[in-house]
């Protein structure tokens, strides 16, 4: 492959830095990488920079420095255009706000996780339905979100996330807007989907679910201090 990733990598960070103007350093110099398969916590206390590294690995935003590699594509490399492309058929956002919108049945929101990819409605009408059904939502499909519960739209959103087979999904604090059983369902589910061989990323400020996921990054003041997958002691956690 032109960008010298391993086939097995998803996303790869080499030295990364993000700072935003004004000049808060909110990504310093970090390196990692995330593989086919894996389910990861990034993991650190507000404010240590653990979505600005999310928004690098989904290609929302750009390195001040360093280079992202998605899916094999050096984003830096990429026209807007192609950017977008990459984005919306090979990587699932979940975000603490669930961001269905108002009004919209929800077997119609998980179908427009399809939109870019070409596929005429009836199809994508019926992958969304199956997407429902794996989150245990089919019988729902033709609510409306405010008919939901908290646990139930976020569930929609991990549907419409995956409805397209996306290379990683990425997910940003998503129980962070739920109560306790109602996340701990959300979690179950991103790791029934990880099972199932979903490439998951998982941000979250909370240390108890961290623990519960097989390798953890941690974050600190913009750098990654501790990484249950290269960290020979494996001691931080
Ligand atoms: P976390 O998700 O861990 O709370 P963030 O990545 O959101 O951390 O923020 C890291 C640092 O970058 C913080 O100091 C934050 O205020 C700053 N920051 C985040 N986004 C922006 C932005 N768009 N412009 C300027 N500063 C930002
Ligand atoms: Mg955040």
């Amino acid at each position: 492959m032109s960008t010298g990733t391993a086939p097995d990598t998803v996303v790869e960070f080499r030295a990364v830095s993000k700072t935003y103007p004004g000049g808060v350093a909110a990504v310093r110099d970090v390196s990692l990488r995330v593989r086919r398969g894996e389910l990861v916590a990034i993991v650190g206390p507000s404010g240590s920079g653990k979505s600005s590294m999310l928004n690098l690995m989904g290609s929302l935003d750009r390195p001040s420095a360093g280079r992202v590699l998605v899916d094999g594509h050096d984003v830096a490399e990429l026209t807007d255009r192609e950017v977008s492309a990459l984005r919306a058929t090979r990587i699932g956002f979940v975000f603490q706000q669930f961001h269905l919108a108002v009004g919209v049945p929800v077997l119609d929101s998980v179908a427009d996780g399809l939109l870019y990819a070409g596929i005429p409605l009836r199809r994508r009408r019926a992958r969304a339905s199956a997407a429902l059904g794996r989150v245990g939502l089919g019988h729902r499909a033709h609510h409306l979100p405010h008919q939901l519960s908290g646990g139930e739209r976020q569930r929609v959103a991990v549907a419409r996330a995956v409805v397209g087979g996306p290379a990683v999904l990425l997910a940003d604090e998503p129980t962070g807007n739920l109560d306790s059983a109602s996340g701990a369902a959300v979690l179950a589910l991103l790791r029934e989907l990880h099972a199932a061989g979903t490439t998951v990323v998982v941000i979250t400020h909370d240390r108890e679910i961290a623990a519960a996921l097989p390798r953890r990054i941690e974050m600190r003041d913009g750098r990654v201090v501790a990484d249950s997958a290269t960290d020979p002691i494996g001691a931080h956690g």
